[in-house]
């Protein structure tokens, strides 16, 4: 491999006081960037998810630095306490397993009271699997909206999605392996045959990205029972503004063939809009028959 060009020089001055929230690699540990690793060489305090994973993270750059263990469980013990250190003119990073901080990761808490009493917040900003997947997708990159994880229930799930369907907006989310076949059956039957990706593994060895209509993507058997990291991303829905009556005279439309609740999924998913309101137009629409 080719000698690296010399980075930046580094900056003469000491590190500030303040809380840095240090993106770390989703993967490929040389997403680091040179900014993080003076960050994670100086600081008086490093905090981490878990501190076995980011243990092994310093070790590739050869970072000795005790690390203290900072997630949800210990918030309400740790941020008295990490606040007290603050107000003495520490310098305290945190870290996640993987990406940026507080990004579907802990860290939210601490930065808000950090904030709160006064503290300088630092972003140290690098790799996000969000991001990056929506950089590969192939899906509309100008609107984006982070959903973070789906509700493990399929009913709460579908309700979520529902809330999401009229956001035009290319929707990012994050899932377990064992949910993306349920998630991706829900998401079709919700979202209708939008444009979506799934990106697996990235910056890994088994990095790939499979984008088409989400129909097609829930019925693809790769998705039965995948391994390793996943980011699920849907397309838009029709840029087509949806007028007043659309959604009536659709339903009256539906109705006359199917059963009501059928008759909302099917008009939701071709307008785009939250099964549950059409579900409920449909009822009044049924009574104002009688
Ligand atoms: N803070 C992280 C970030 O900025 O991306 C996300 C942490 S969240 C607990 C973990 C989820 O992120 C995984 O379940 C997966 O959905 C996504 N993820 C993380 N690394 C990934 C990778 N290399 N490829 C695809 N998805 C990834």
């Amino acid at each position: 491999m080719s000698r690296l060009p010399d980075p930046p020089p580094l900056s003469d001055a000491p590190l500030a006081p303040g809380l840095y929230l240090v993106a770390t690699p989703i993967g490929n540990l040389r997403d680091i960037t040179l900014r993080a690793l003076d960050v994670l060489n100086a600081c008086d305090l490093l905090l981490a998810e878990d501190t076995r994973v980011s243990g092994k993270l310093l070790a590739a750059y050869q970072i000795s630095k005790r690390l203290e263990r900072y997630d949800e469980h210990v918030a309400d013990r740790a941020t008295p306490r990490i606040l007290e250190r603050l107000e003495a003119g520490e310098r305290v990073a945190l870290v996640s397993d993987a990406g940026t901080p507080m990004v579907s990761d802990p860290g939210y808490r601490l930065a808000k009271e950090a904030i709160a009493a006064g503290h300088a917040v630092y972003p140290i900003p690098g790799a996000s699997a969000a991001l990056a997947a929506l950089t590969l997708a192939g899906l509309p990159t100008d609107r984006f909206l982070f959903a973070g994880f789906p509700p493990p229930k399929s009913a709460a799930r579908k309700t979520f999605f529902e809330e999401l369907a009229p956001v035009r907006a290319t929707l990012i989310f994050y899932e377990g392996a064992s949910r993306v076949a349920d998630s991706l059956a829900d998401m079709a039957a919700v979202f209708g045959p939008r444009e979506a990706a799934v990106a697996r593994e990235l910056t890994k060895l088994y990095e790939t990205c499979i984008r088409g209509p989400l129909d097609v993507l829930a019925a693809d058997p790769r998705f039965e029972s995948p391994k390793g990291e996943i980011v699920i991303l849907v397309g838009p829905g029709s840029e087509k503004p949806v007028q007043a009556g659309d959604a009536e005279s659709a339903l009256r439309e539906a109705m006359a063939r199917l059963p009501l609740g059928e008759a909302a999924s099917e008009v939701a998913k071709a307008l785009g809009l939250p099964r549950r309101d059409l579900y409920r137009q449909a009822l009044a629409l049924k009574d104002g028959a009688k």
